[in-house]
């Protein structure tokens, strides 16, 4: 699979009518693609280790979504091979009103992984230029001064997003992005089901209707966002979201890519730690 196709170029305005929700890449059903995800799940679990013993970086996955685009369930297939001790999930919801107090990076940066970990947000600091882009009566409860609130609101977001991330790929922090890009006709059949089987009923609530009819303004602030935050050191991938099993394709494969760019090894014991262990050996060896 070329990862490639699904990565937003850097300084280049995205129009996302050029990206198909629907599209299924080199596969044709989900039994095709069953054995590369498998492959894919197995891999990452291999390297996690290796990220998780060597201690030196940390990998930040981002999701963001319309709602019923799949964030949930591609995080519990991708992850499913995972050390769950190497693994953290950051859910980000409405700021409480402690948040409100802080600047918007506040939570969010207290929730980054360490060293050696996997960070998930799902949701995340990228809600302040969309959500808060479509509706501006949130900006109003950030308590911001008058003179950050100008017309170059979105802009400086943007640049201060890009250098935030600049600054923590510079300290180990490996970042890689996900628009799951759901089309609005699927996103309607998927709220369908969530009101038809009661065991889904719990994943709807009717603002998630009332949101839809924002979709268009959403979509205009999702290609700006996609458009002025797609960098080197923390690129974004708009992933076709219509068909889930191909979602969660694609994104096992760019963090297992990812991975392996990276100089993972396991640290080597020096000579002191290897006369160690041949002592612990004689030591073991030597009961009874
Ligand atoms: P699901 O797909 O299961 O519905 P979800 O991620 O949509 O999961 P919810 O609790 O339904 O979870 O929604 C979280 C809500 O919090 C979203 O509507 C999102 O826009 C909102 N939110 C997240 N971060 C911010 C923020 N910084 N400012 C304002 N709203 C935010
Ligand atoms: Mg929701």
């Amino acid at each position: 699979m070329n990862h490639e196709t699904y990565l937003v170029p850097t300084g280049h305005r995205i129009d996302l009518a050029d990206y198909d929700p629907g599209d299924t890449g080199p596969f044709r059903t989900k039994e095709d693609a069953f054995a590369k995800l498998q492959e894919d799940i197995e891999e990452l679990a291999r390297l996690q280790d290796i990220l998780y013993a060597q201690n030196t970086y940390a990998l930040l996955l981002i999701f963001q979504a319309m709602d019923a685009a799949g964030k949930d369930s591609t995080i519990k297939h991708v992850m499913s091979g995972v050390n769950p001790q190497g693994c953290q999930v950051y859910s980000f919801k409405t700021p409480s009103a402690e948040e409100l107090d802080h600047d918007y990076m506040w939570r969010c940066m207290k929730a980054l992984p360490e060293r050696g970990r996997i960070g998930i947000f799902n949701r995340s600091y990228y809600e302040e230029v969309l959500v808060v882009r479509v509706h501006p009566e949130i900006l109003e409860r950030e308590q911001l001064p008058p003179e950050s609130k100008g017309e170059n609101l979105w802009k400086h977001r943007f640049e201060d997003i890009n250098n935030i991330e600049r600054y923590l790929a510079r300290n180990g922090l490996v970042i890689r992005k996900f628009f799951l890009h759901v089309s609005k006709e699927e996103q309607k059949k998927r709220f369908l089901e969530r009101i038809e089987k009661p065991a889904k009923n719990w994943k709807f609530s009717l603002v998630d209707v009332e949101e839809r009819r924002h979709w268009e303004e959403y979509m205009d602030a999702y290609a700006d966002m996609l458009s002025a935050t797609s960098t080197a050191w923390a690129p974004w991938y708009i992933v076709p979201a219509d068909h889930k099993w191909f979602t969660r394709a694609v994104v096992a494969d760019v963090v297992v890519k990812t991975l392996r760019s990276l100089d993972l090894r396991y640290p080597e014991s020096g000579e002191e730690h290897r006369r160690d262990l041949r002592r612990a050996r004689d030591m073991l060896e030597a009961e009874h």
